[in-house]
């Protein structure tokens, strides 16, 4: 009779379930369970923060379709878990945290770190469980990663007790469900497929919106036919970036405000009108404005806008359904419109007043010369990590994603030190791939620590820290009492990494800029171009920001 350890059921259980991803922090109870993983060629990493291993695990369901797995120990390991929990199940991703803790026998007996760790994840998750044996292992893993990316993906939950982990059972107990299989593609009811061009064709203002519904359903050759053959204007959502390039030309971003404002019919692929889309509502959007909703939640769809045509589907799926409708009926939007005229001078006019400032060659700089510099060097097909105020606010309008899942930043939920866990997670998924981190200072500090994580796994990323002194800029000067945006004037964050044996810069002129970058994406290691900007530069005025009231 064979015995096979329970960490093992757990490793092979996952692996068979196309998780291929661990991010976590080992200790007990789970170190066996992170030996298990590795033996059975799940890739992991040793982070030494688990609330950015498990912004790691969500990243990966983002890219990849398929859970990251984030490991715990109990307690305090799991709780800093959430974070990542929270994050995914704000921005609807797939991840699977899975907490360890103490054994099944000292439940309610004051046992270490003890915790309510599945009531602690239950608001988050679609799923949360506590296994109650090694035989029914590969059966809690099949259905929380299925769970996971079945209908509108999201996070779930696993505790995984010491005696499970460090037990055994007879190998022949042990019996392993078939990996589940990608989740079915749903079509949208034909009838509203019809309806949604009817109206589009009726539009005399029309905008498509893409979201990073449309980018996780992998819809980029739909979308990208679908308004190359309407020639309508589209405008992507900060993680929507890239599923059609940003050089293309029914792109209008830079005529963001005035394209929702005015638009009398919207299609909104894939993205939800919540706060970063201005609730749908006025003064950001027609009040009259009419929503064509493609979702595969069917419960989003009339959220905050009462809805003109529901396509509830799967994007790739349901965008094929338009297209397929259209080469019956072709329909082309006029290309001398008005609207056109309006967006393409808008979009002029913008590019006029930033121009200037991507072009100011002076010292200090401010945010728009660096990112320009950035701009120009990244390789084309490079996966773009963005976070911090300015510095991700400004950088979604100079850095163009040329490729879907290119860009990955504070998203729904908004959080702030993500950067180092998305990174990781997308060298980890890309090696093939440069890996851009453009941090502010602020958020690069939530978890600065991670370079050493990147740097023990030879990960090529490029953190480059837009370094303001603090959270959001103003004066440098030292106040009495200190202002409490304010950190350390001129902190070398580039020496954090040579800490660890990684090269870093510190530069304050374009042309030091320009050099420590071309160094810095040519060298295969990670590493960190720290540059101090103007603390008092900031963006150019802007009609409505997200958070105005
Ligand atoms: P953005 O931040 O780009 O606006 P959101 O996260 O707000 O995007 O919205 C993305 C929407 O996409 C969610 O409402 C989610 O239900 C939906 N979604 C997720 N997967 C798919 C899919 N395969 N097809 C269509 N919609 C999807
Ligand atoms: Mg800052």
């Amino acid at each position: 009779m064979a015995e096979i350890g329970g960490a093992t059921v757990i490793a092979r259980s996952l692996k068979q379930q196309g998780v291929d991803y661990m991010f976590g922090v080992v200790g007990f109870p789970v170190i066996g369970v992170a030996m298990a993983a590795q033996k059975e060629g799940i890739h992991y990493y040793g982070f030494r923060n688990e609330q950015s291993a498990s912004y790691a695990a969500g990243a990966v369901g983002y890219l990849t379709g398929r859970p990251g797995a984030c490991l715990t120990v109990c307690g305090p390991g799991m709780v800093h878990g959430i974070a990542g929990l929270a994050n995914a199940w704000s921005n609807c991703w797939p991840m699977l945290l899975l907490g360890g803790t103490h054994d099944t026998y000292q439940n309610n007996m004051g046992a270490f770190q003890e915790t309510p760790q599945v009531e602690a994840a239950r608001p988050f998750v679609k799923y949360a469980a506590r296994p109650d044996s090694i035989q029914r292992i590969p059966y809690y893993m099949e259905q929380a990663v299925r769970t996971s990316i079945y209908g509108r993906p999201g996070a779930v939950y696993l505790d995984l007790p010491n005696d499970i982990n460090e037990g055994s059972a007879d190998e022949s107990s042990i019996a392993l469900p078939p990996r589940s299989p990608e989740p079915p593609r749903s079509l949208a009811d034909p009838a509203a497929v019809k309806r949604a061009i009817e109206v589009l064709r009726k539009a005399e203002k029309p905008l498509v919106i893409v979201g990073k519904g449309a980018a996780y359903a992998h819809a980029e050759n739909e979308v990208r036919q679908f308004v190359e053959s309407t020639q309508l204007p589209f405008l992507p959502s900060p993680m929507g970036k890239g599923v059609v390039p940003d050089d293309h030309e029914l792109a209008v971003s830079p005529a963001r405000s005035h394209a929702l404002q005015n638009a009398d019919v919207v299609l909104l692929l894939g993205a939800r009108l919540n706060w970063i889309m201005h609730f749908g509502l006025p003064p950001r959007f027609r009040p009259d404005v009419k929503i064509i909703q493609l979702d595969i939640a069917a419960e989003e769809i009339g959220t905050n806008v009462p809805n003109e045509v529901a396509l509830v589907g799967d994007a790739a799926a349901v965008v094929g359904q338009l297209n397929d409708e259209l080469d019956r009926e072709p329909f082309e939007y006029d290309a001398d419109s008005d609207w056109w005229g309006e967006l393409k001078a808008k979009v002029e006019e913008n590019r006029v007043m930033v121009d200037a400032m991507l072009n100011d060659e002076s010292t200090p700089m401010g945010y728009y010369r660096v990112l320009r510099e950035i701009r120009d060097q990244v390789p084309r097909d490079a996966i773009i990590v963005s976070e911090g105020a300015n510095t991700m606010d400004i950088g979604r309008t100079v850095l163009p994603n040329f490729q879907a899942r290119s860009r990955l930043d504070a998203g729904t939920y908004g959080t702030m030190g993500v950067g180092m866990g998305f990174a990781i997670a997308a060298a980890a998924v890309h090696p093939d791939r440069k890996v851009v981190a453009v941090e502010g200072d602020s958020a690069f500090g939530f978890s600065g620590m991670e370079v050493e994580t990147a740097l023990r796994y030879k990960l090529p990323i490029t953190f480059v820290i837009i370094n303001n002194n603090g959270i959001g800029g103003g004066t440098a000067e030292l106040t009495d009492p200190p202002l409490p945006s304010f950190y350390t004037i001129g902190a070398r964050y580039d020496q954090v990494i040579e800490a660890f044996g990684g090269r870093g810069w510190c530069v304050q002129s374009p042309e030091e800029l320009s050099k420590a970058l071309r160094e810095a994406l040519a060298d295969p290691l990670p590493n960190i171009v720290n540059v101090m900007i103007d603390p008092k530069a900031g963006r150019k005025p802007q009609k409505f920001n997200w958070l105005t009231r």
